[in-house]
């Protein structure tokens, strides 16, 4: 498969580490310089750019935190006049102040090159027809992949999320071989086709799905893999950063491939912010190294994973990513304990007879002890009548499971396939009610 950028992706460890070294004192320089907020996190450090001599001198410089972005919400990190900011993105925001993605038309070209990388990567061409329905607007996936798709020179199709009657027709009417959504969005994609009985492998042409944005499993992938009869890979991004495209997976599966001439990851330990041996788990920190609008300095992705030191049989060179884990501040407490929604998917999907669909919910009713119960979907073989005793057998072994897997007992309860509503984006997995009574 064609590799976009093979003088960068394939260059050896040397060279890109003095590349990164180079870029990362311009950056200590260029921040600052013109972002106050940096000047004194800097002169606090006592860090000057010619202290950035090696990577290891990374260690010595400031995080920073997504409290940070909101505290100087808008705009209180560009390092650009406001004429020279060409695009603003922003991600959700459920708890407070959006978080603000500026891009100069230099950071959207950025943008571009790191997409065209991960679509290559994906085995994209310019004979490929995309159907792209991540969402378009302030989300930064739909745009994301939309310039890199362009870059390449394939024909989009901007269709953006929702209205998956209308998705299934224009995936098979256009033709398209490549398609681009959340995870979660691609089932519901194929429930549909389901529903509507359609044979994938005669009426459509899809070969390869690029899917992120939100956290999945092998055997997500698998169901994925089977029920639209493309092979599936992993993008990982996120708006501070730039969006999708940070890293990807290539063909071998086996972790994403990040930008790091780019995008300069570290793993810390989330309690202590030291750094980590290569290859355990931890959060995610990335530097972005030629950024012009708004460069991050060391960003606390509060994503959970690690990276995979080996080399690739794809021949690129740059660092692997493996999966994220988890988020370091999507920890649940429930009764005393801590529980990670991952680690409930993953016991989850194990178990046999069950879709991957499921809501946590947590409630706190009358203001006492929180109530938590995990909603699941049963897989259609249990759907023709099945015995109240075989359901009931299979709602105390889910039980048992969770239990045995997270240390404490939740309540489970089976529901029927479709009845979990579906997200034309991001799943919502965890429904928290407790802010409410
Ligand atoms: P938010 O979700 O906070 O609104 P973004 O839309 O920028 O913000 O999403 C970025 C986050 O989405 C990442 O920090 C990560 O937690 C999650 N994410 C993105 N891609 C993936 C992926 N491939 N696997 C798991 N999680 C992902
Ligand atoms: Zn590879």
């Amino acid at each position: 498969m064609p590799i976009w950028n093979a003088e960068l992706e394939t260059c050896s460890r040397a060279e890109l580490t003095a590349l990164q070294v180079e870029r990362l004192r311009r950056l200590v320089g260029y921040l600052q310089e013109r972002v106050p907020f940096y000047h004194e996190r800097l002169t606090r450090a006592g860090v000057s750019p010619d202290a950035i001599r090696s990577l290891d001198d990374l260690r010595r410089l400031p995080f920073t935190g997504k409290v940070d972005l909101r505290d100087q919400y808008p705009f209180g990190l560009l390092a650009v006049p406001r004429e020279r900011v060409a695009r603003i993105h922003a991600s959700s925001g459920t708890t407070g102040n959006p978080t603000v993605g500026a891009y100069t038309s230099e950071d959207l070209a950025l943008w571009g090159e790191v997409m065209a990388r991960s679509l290559s990567m994906a085995g994209v061409t310019e004979r490929d027809t995309v159907h792209n329905a991540y969402g378009y607007g302030l989300f930064t996936g739909g745009l994301g992949v939309h310039v890199g798709a362009e870059r390449i020179g394939a024909t989009v199709v901007p269709v953006s999320g929702g209205l998956t009657r209308r998705q299934v027709k224009l995936l098979e009417d256009f033709g398209a071989t490549v398609l681009t959504c959340t995870p979660s969005y691609a089932l519901a994609i194929a429930d549909e086709i389901a529903e509507q009985a359609l044979d994938v492998r005669a009426r459509l042409k899809l070969r390869v799905g690029v899917f992120g944005a939100e956290p999945w499993t092998e055997r997500m992938r698998t169901e994925i893999e089977h029920r639209l009869h493309l092979e599936a890979l992993n993008i990982y991004g996120l708006t501070e950063i730039i969006g999708p495209g940070v890293a990807q997976e290539c063909e071998a599966k086996r972790g994403m491939h990040l930008f790091e001439d780019v995008f300069l990851p570290e793993i810390v330990d989330p309690e202590t912010g030291e750094q980590l041996p290569l290859g355990e788990v931890g959060e995610l920190v990335l530097t972005t190294l030629t950024k012009e609008a708004m460069p991050l300095l060391r960003y606390r992705t509060r994503d959970r994973t690690r990276l995979l030191p080996e080399c690739c049989d794809c021949g690129r060179t740059q660092v692997r990513m493996d999966r994220v884990l988890g988020r370091t501040d999507d920890m649940l407490v429930i009764k005393g304990v801590n529980v990670f929604p991952q680690l409930i998917e993953r016991t989850l999907l194990a178990i046999p007879h069950l879709g991957p669909h499921y809501q946590i919910i947590i409630d706190r009713p009358r203001g006492t002890v929180d109530a938590v119960e995990i909603r699941v979907e049963m897989a259609a073989d249990m759907l023709e009548p099945v015995e109240p005793a075989r359901l009931e057998d299979l709602r105390r072994r889910v039980e048992h499971e969770l239990a045995q897997a997270l240390g404490v007992s939740i309540r489970v309860k089976l529901v029927g396939p479709r009845e979990i509503p579906r997200s034309e984006g991001k799943a919502k997995r965890v429904i928290d009610r407790r802010e409410l009574v």
